[in-house]
């Protein structure tokens, strides 16, 4: 287990300096600029190297009453939910050979969850399936994909190796008609959009990027038929090849150890390093799932979500590195509160209360005395002390001295994604292992042999780009489709000066449509729970309007307005603390104040889905026009 709450010695100005010092040489003027689209010549990055066997189908032409577009776990589980109400006309579109979605694609060798699978797999009692691990790997997630779409009949529900190419609305028939790569034309009276914010391959725009002659391929496109191996490693063909791998992020951790053992040389590009901490993975006992209770999933997810919102719990149920995190935080305010009410007032929910985030936090504190304005201070010192003990890890395990300086991460806690890796730092320990760290500035050039940085080349046979998703950009450069609504105003348009939703599910001028994602939405790492609480949130009113004979929903302008200047409120206090983050996807790649309403809903995930739940308890929809 982590070590617990443990007290590091630390100058905390010393710490501030270098975390401004870190950030700033890493913010560039392009941010998601930096990126290029894959497309034109670099299409292949995109292409499906898990295609067994193609699907040979006829166009399909009809009218149908829901279509889904996406068959990861949003569309499973909209399927899922929808099918449960007795809304069997549906049509799911995934552009993959199967259900899965991410986890479709990320077949990367050592893929898997770093949330647990007890929490992570949604709808475990009524599947009846048991994780074999606590953190589950991406096979058994790709299984267990297929077993809730049996459970639910989608595949006759589905058109794989399908890609929508454009949604465009009917006024006459009040319809969606959709059109796919395949010539289908299919026409819905509801479309649920679930694309997924992160199934867009990104790559960076590194000078002479397609020069390269050598192999390469990105995490989320693995090519086994080069490195050998699948998801559990063994990557046999790469022992007389000398790899570089470029990125650090969370994808980047877990297959590194596999390259590092499957690779006769391994040279890793780091631009920022990870925050590492430590796994644990244990099996699952014989017949733990089985004792539970009724209900017992639901109570957990309830259990680890409100720790992460920052609200009480009698107990910490799944006690791992994520609840560890914040249960750290919290006993950080309760050691300095001078009262149990005091220490209530400042547990992270008190930081979320409206009037804290309404006024601002800094004008805010400027109302409290001076030892409740103490709680930030210590919220930020806990924050520290975290982090001390991630980078004292990598001080402890990594044998060179100034390779484990290089990957030790100098910026706070929830910046950049948590990972947790029982074998990442132990790698660079390894004779075939060099670390490259450029830095901050990121890989300068790269010729048809290899890459550039300092001035010096390296040729490698192969380079993987472990980059990461499209997170910034606009909505149909993601899904690869354009949604033209009413009056023919495209999505690209209406969200042109920043996103406009009610619920980040509805956009006036686009009726009858259903928006997964995390834009003014509840957001949680436990992605799933999101998806599955929209899900319940679109099978509630799809129902209620077949119950009363209606057809009709779209947004109003008011509730749209309202709903605006809700996200920007709710997330001001969440823009603060991403603003002095090291630059990233969670940070729309330090420009976070941008577009504030380009944010998610900033009470918390908990909040949100609770605020949801007693809009439906209302049952009148309202912020709806409905007929
Ligand atoms: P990320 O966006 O997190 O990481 C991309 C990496 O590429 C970063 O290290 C980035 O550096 C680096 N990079 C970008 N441009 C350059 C450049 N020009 N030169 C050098 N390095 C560069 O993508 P991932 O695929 O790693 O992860 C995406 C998300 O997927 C995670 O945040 C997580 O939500 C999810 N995930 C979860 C996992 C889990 O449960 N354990 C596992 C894998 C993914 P910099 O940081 O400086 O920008």
């Amino acid at each position: 287990m982590a070590v617990e709450f443990e007290n590091f010695d630390f100058d905390p100005e010393q710490l501030r300096e270098k975390y401004r010092e870190e950030r700033d040489k890493r913010l560039r003027q392009d941010g998601n600029d930096q990126y290029i689209e894959v497309k034109g010549e670099f299409a292949y990055f995109e292409e499906d190297p898990y295609v067994e066997e193609k699907i040979i189908r006829d166009p399909l032409n009809k009218s149908i009453e829901v279509a889904i577009i996406g068959g990861g776990f949003g569309g499973m589980l909209a399927g899922a939910r929808l099918k449960q109400k007795g809304i069997e006309d549906i049509l799911i579109f995934e552009k993959g050979s199967g259900f899965g979605g991410t986890w479709y694609w990320n077949r990367y060798p050592g893929a898997s969850c770093d949330i647990e699978s007890y929490i992570y797999l949604p709808m475990l009692e009524e599947t009846g399936f048991t994780p074999k691990f606590k953190y589950t790997n991406a096979p058994e997630t790709l299984e267990y994909c297929k077993v809730l779409s049996e459970k639910f009949g989608l595949y006759e529900s589905s058109c794989l190796q399908t890609e929508v190419t454009s949604c465009d609305w009917n006024e006459t028939e009040k319809t969606w008609v959709i059109k796919t790569n395949r010539d289908d034309v299919i026409n819905a009276k509801f479309v649920v959009h679930t694309n997924g914010p992160l199934s867009k391959p990104k790559l960076p725009s590194i000078k002479g990027i397609n020069n390269y002659k050598g192999h390469t391929f990105h995490t989320s496109r693995w090519d086994y038929s080069y490195t050998g191996g699948d998801s559990n490693g063994n990557l046999s063909k790469l022992a007389d090849k000398k790899v570089a791998i470029i990125g650090t992020g969370a994808t980047a951790v877990q297959c590194i150890p596999h390259l590092g053992l499957g690779s006769k040389e391994l040279l890793v590009f780091q631009r920022t390093p990870s925050p590492v901490d430590v796994r644990n993975n244990t099996e699952t006992e014989p017949n733990w799932i089985a004792n539970q209770d009724k209900g017992w999933q639901q109570e957990r997810v309830n259990n680890f979500e409100s720790l992460l919102s920052g609200r009480m719990v009698k107990e910490d149920l799944v006690k791992d590195g994520w609840t560890e995190m914040v249960r750290m935080f919290v006993s950080a305010l309760r050691t300095k509160a001078p009262s149990k009410s005091k220490y209530l007032k400042w547990t992270l929910q008190g930081l979320l209360k409206k009037d804290f985030y309404l006024k601002g936090p800094k004008s805010y504190l400027l109302t409290k005395t001076a030892q409740e304005v103490d709680f930030a201070e210590e919220m930020q010192m806990a924050n520290f002390n975290k982090m001390e003990q991630i980078r004292s890890r990598a001080q402890t395990i990594v044998e060179d001295p100034d390779t484990a300086e290089s990957l030790k991460p100098y910026y706070n806690q929830m910046c950049k994604r948590p990972c947790f890796h029982d074998e990442y730092l132990q790698t660079f320990n390894l004779p075939n292992v060099s670390l490259i760290d450029t830095d901050g500035k990121g890989v300068e050039e790269i010729t048809d042999k290899g890459i550039i940085f300092n001035g010096k080349e390296y040729e490698v046979d192969c380079i993987i780009f472990a980059t990461g998703f499209e997170v910034g950009t606009g909505f149909s450069r993601q899904a690869g489709y354009e949604i033209n609504g009413v009056e023919d105003m495209t999505l690209t348009k209406k969200f042109e000066s920043g996103a406009a939703t009610f619920h980040g599910m509805h956009i006036k001028g686009f009726p009858n449509s259903f928006f997964f994602g995390p834009i003014q939405s509840g957001y949680t790492a436990t992605y799933t729970y999101a998806l599955d609480q929209q899900s319940i949130h679109l099978a509630y009113i799809v129902d209620v309007l077949k119950k009363r004979n209606l057809s009709f929903i779209e947004a109003t302008k008011e509730a749209e307005k309202e709903w605006i200047s809700e996200i920007i409120e709710s997330s001001r206090m969440m823009a603060d603390f991403q603003e002095n983050c090291t630059p990233g996807y969670y940070n729309n790649e330090g420009k976070i104040n941008n577009i504030p309403q380009n944010n998610r809903y900033g009470g918390g995930a908990v909040a949100f889905y609770e605020l949801l739940e007693e809009w439906r308890s209302k049952g009148n929809l309202e912020g709806l026009e409905i007929h």
